[in-house]
This record gives C-alpha cells, structure tokens and sequence, in this order.
C-alpha cells in the first residue's frame, strides 16, 4: 500500500465524516445534539445500561486509526479504485508539457500544472 493510497483514503473519510456533521450526524466522541431524541444510556428493555442512539448517530465518524480495519479497508480499495486514472492523467500531462523543455522551465510548468489541477478540485 502506497503512502500515496493511504493518504486518499484517509481523506475520503474525512471528507466523509465532514459532509456527514454538515447533516447534523455526530459520532460516539462527540456529544448528542439531536433535540427530539437525545442519545442516552438506559435500561429499557434490557437487564444491562446500554446505550440507546438518536437517528443522527453514526458509529463510523471516528477518527482514522480508530476505525475497523473492515472499514479502513474498504475506503483503501475506493482510493486504489480512483488514483490510477487520476496519477495517470497527470502525469499524462506533465509529459507532454515537458516534452521540449528545460530542467528549470519544466519545474515551473509542473508547478502550474500542480495549481491548475488543484484550482479545478476547489
Ligand atoms: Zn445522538
């Protein structure tokens, strides 16, 4: 597993976790915010306290390492799934740019690349 992949994954579910909030879901680290039906701990229906979760609870949105590894693998499989066509076309490009340059011009042309790219994600 590359660091490159890792890194992917790691972001796809902080990305994840982040639109996940916006919805007003919160994880088990965060506290309970949902008015009408409020995450406690209760003995309903059991001999045991335990918790009883709101609607917007959602047990993934914890941070990376303390995911599942069934989890953190499947966010590394979308990862591998997306980076090769993405890797592929950049560096499709760079090539091309390059292909009649200098060491310092394609420097400064990988660079504008690099931006542009990142300017089109925004
Ligand atoms: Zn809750």
């Amino acid at each position: 597993m590359t660091a490159l992949t890792t890194k992917t994954a790691q972001s796809l579910h902080d990305k994840r976790c982040e639109q996940m909030r916006a919805k007003g879901f919160h994880g088990p680290l965060e506290v309970c915010s949902y008015p009408e039906d409020q995450c406690i701990e209760s003995y309903a229906g059991t001999q045991q306290l335990r918790w009883v979760h709101c609607i917007k609870f959602c047990p993934s949105l914890i941070p990376w390492p303390d995911l599942p590894e069934s989890r953190r693998q499947e966010y590394l499989v979308t990862a591998k799934a997306v980076l090769p066509e993405i890797v592929g076309e950049v560096f499709g490009e760079c090539l091309t740019i390059c292909a009649e340059m200098n060491a310092l011009e394609s420097w400064a042309a990988i660079g504008n690349l690099r931006d542009r790219c990142l300017e089109e994600l925004k």
